[in-house]
């Protein structure tokens, strides 16, 4: 079985960071990422938002260059299925499974999104309905159109970038939709997204229906302080609900509630981060 000082699962800005951190140290470190390239959601990031104005994809660059003239062992299309309380791994790849020994461990996983599902909306499984990461992925990595007439249901960071990108590419996005009584997100993304492009927000309402069959031809807006319906028509419906940390593969070692001394968290798998500087920044403070 193949020995590291240190495995980092997850090659996003944190798990670049933190094998760099680490590698400079002089430990051997192995990053296990599950696509095939370096990245994490930077890859699908086009804005010019990054470490003061690179799009996300020219700042991964600058961390995979550095990566790469490292010593970090780097496997991509890896998967790492399991961590095993006694300090092994099985990891997933094309070749087949592996198992890997290790001392230290750093979950670098990143996030995943809510999806509309998850909440009380009535109505079938029409196409037509995207999570915002997703949408992201297929317009930027894959080149696929998502339909027109969008609606956003979810007005923070993400929420609002997507507005702007859909409007840029000349896509109508029929309204962002937030229960609160305010717009969420950083205010630049306020002004240079929704306010910009002049988006239309309804505030204080949600969408309780999907309306269609086969393919979405509208939601049911609900305003929440008068109950009130309404439809709204719609081509495609984008959901930019939330991030939640991914930390099921720590799920089976915790030990009284507590990770074991040897596995620690960093990037967006901790806590959901604006921006990524600081990911970067405590990704290496993090290393062993
Ligand atoms: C839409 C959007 C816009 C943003 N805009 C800005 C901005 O303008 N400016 C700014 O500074 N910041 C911005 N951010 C924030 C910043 O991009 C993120 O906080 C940061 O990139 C997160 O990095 P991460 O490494 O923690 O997570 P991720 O980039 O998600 O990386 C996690 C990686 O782990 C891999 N992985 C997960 N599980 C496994 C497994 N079991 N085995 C192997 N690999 C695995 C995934 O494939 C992924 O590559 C934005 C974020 C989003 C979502």
């Amino acid at each position: 079985m193949e020995e590291f000082d240190l495995l980092v699962i997850g090659g996003g800005a944190a798990g670049m960071a933190a094998s760099l951190a680490a590698a400079r140290r002089g430990q051997r470190v192995l990053l296990a990422e599950r696509e095939a390239r370096l990245g994490g959601i930077l890859n699908q990031c086009l804005h010019s938002g990054f470490g003061g104005g690179l799009t996300g994809p020219a700042y991964a660059r600058q961390l995979i260059d550095r990566v790469n003239a490292s010593a970090v062992c780097v496997r991509t299309g890896t998967d790492v299925l399991r961590i095993f309380p006694d300090r092994t791994a099985l990891l997933s790849s094309r070749t087949g499974l592996e198992r890997v020994e290790f001392q230290k461990c750093i979950l670098a996983s990143g996030c995943r999104e809510r999806s509309v599902w998850s909440l009380p909306v009535a109505g079938s499984r029409p196409a037509g309905v995207f999570t915002a990461g997703t949408a992201q992925k297929l317009m930027n990595l894959g080149g696929y159109d998502i339909g027109d007439g969008v609606v956003i249901m979810g007005s923070g960071d993400v929420g609002q970038i997507m507005a702007r990108q859909l409007a840029q590419a000349g896509k109508r996005v029929v309204a962002i939709i937030e229960q609160r009584d305010q717009l969420g997100g950083l205010p630049r993304n306020r002004r240079d997204c929704v306010e910009a492009y002049r988006i239309p927000v309804l505030l204080q309402c949600t969408v309780d229906e999907i309306l269609g069959a086969g393919r979405i031809r509208g939601v049911m807006v609900r305003h929440l302080p008068t109950g009130r319906r309404w439809e709204l028509p719609c081509g495609t419906l984008l959901t930019a609900l939330g991030l939640i940390p991914d930390r099921a593969l720590c799920r089976e070692l915790l030990e009284d509630g507590a990770l074991p001394e040897w596995l620690r968290l960093c990037g967006n798998c901790d806590y959901v981060h604006d921006m990524v500087d600081s990911v970067v920044r405590e990704a290496a403070q993090t290393a062993f």
